[in-house]
């Protein structure tokens, strides 16, 4: 008999991760705590950087997924360590008993309240990244009434000691200059202006973007943090900012500002640990093994980690890990159950 494995989270980690194992020949069992598969990538309109649309890929992900049990609205109700396997109790009444748990709970998005200098959910003209790409895949937000002056500011929540994040998030510099393209060619008579700290653009094509955005759409790239937004008496916004480059301070008006809000753990991150016995480091996000030799490896036997449970990653890296993380998980049960191979009966299912 097949092994089991239960993958936590339908995001695009536990999609491709159940999909390669499924394939592999292993019985997989999804489970995602929202009403819905694909996380983020559900919500999001297209990818840079070739702005292909994000349903395209998602459909493609649980395409693949045919065959494995997917159970959404669920989470863990209790789990227990047997001698080589898990006994985990779901939300759902259903138990199932594991040989190898992959967790792959994703991530949040930074909460843009939290940064009231900003004026997010204050000023009727500031959103948010993944607000505006619902209003890329709805064409429908108040806020956006033909802006002439657009502005974008990146490391929203990221590289930043104050909000608690020190790292770099790595998808949102990238994000918000595919969005500033768009921007453009949706309102071509608008200025574009992105605040940055330092441009974080490193895979493949992702400067062909930049270029692209500059030379072909005129986008205005200004280095330097803003430090504060407020309202003008006409209802548009005051930005002050500090140019780092000319070594100025800089006041703009715009009609809309969107912010990059960056990748935090996911808030399942705490209450999983406790149910899995697991390490959650300082950052938010869950431990490895040991390094980078052994980066889907958790610390407990039987558990592995895949996606943004571990820390930022782009959607191609997050693919990648869960491959891995596959690749890890045969490997494990090839070692721990050498006769499974002979599909001998390991495991009682109750549905
Ligand atoms: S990817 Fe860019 S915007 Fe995002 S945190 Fe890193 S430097 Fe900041």
């Amino acid at each position: 008999m097949k092994n089991n494995i239960l993958i936590i989270g339908g995001g695009p980690a536990g999609l491709e991760a159940s999909a390669q194992l499924q394939r592999m020949g292993y019985n997989v069992i999804l489970i995602e705590r929202s009403a819905q598969l694909g996380g983020h990538l559900a919500k999001w309109d297209r990818l840079f950087p070739d702005r292909v649309p994000a349903d395209e890929v998602l459909g493609g992900l649980i395409h693949a997924t045919e065959g494995v049990k997917c159970f959404t609205d669920t989470d863990i109700r209790a789990i227990n360590r047997l001698e080589k396997s898990y006994n985990v109790r779901l939300t759902n009444g259903i138990t199932v008993l594991s040989d190898a748990l992959l967790v792959a709970s994703g991530f949040d998005l930074f909460n843009a309240v939290r940064k009231e200098e900003y004026g997010y959910g204050i000023y009727n003209q500031v959103m948010t990244n993944a607000d505006l790409e619902a209003y890329f895949k709805t064409g429908r937000d108040k806020r956006i009434e033909n802006p002439k002056k657009i502005g974008f500011v990146h490391c929203v929540g990221s590289r930043d000691e104050k909000s608690g994040c020190r790292s770099c998030s790595k998808v949102c510099c990238a994000t918000a200059v595919k969005q500033a393209i768009e921007m453009k060619q949706a309102f071509p008579q608008a200025d574009v202006f992105c605040f940055y700290m330092d441009l974080r653009l490193f895979g493949r094509h992702y400067e062909d973007l930049y270029l692209e955005a500059q030379k072909e759409y005129g986008v205005r790239f200004i280095r330097g943090r803003v430090a504060e937004v407020s309202e003008n008496y006409d209802g548009t916004l005051l930005v002050k900012a500090e140019d780092t480059v000319a070594s100025k301070p800089l006041k703009i008006t715009l009609d809309l500002l969107v912010l990059m809000s960056g990748m935090r753990p996911s808030a399942s991150v705490k209450e999983l640990g406790e149910h899995l016995g697991m390490m959650v480091e300082e950052d938010g996000y869950f431990a490895v093994r040991s390094g980078i030799a052994a980066g889907q490896r958790s610390p407990q036997p039987g558990i592995f980690l895949a996606g943004a449970a571990t820390g930022p990653k782009t959607l191609p890296e997050t693919l990648a890990d869960a491959r891995a993380a596959a690749m890890e998980i045969d490997r494990y049960l090839t070692e721990i159950f050498p006769d499974a191979r002979n599909y001998k009966q390991l495991v009682k299912e109750r549905w």
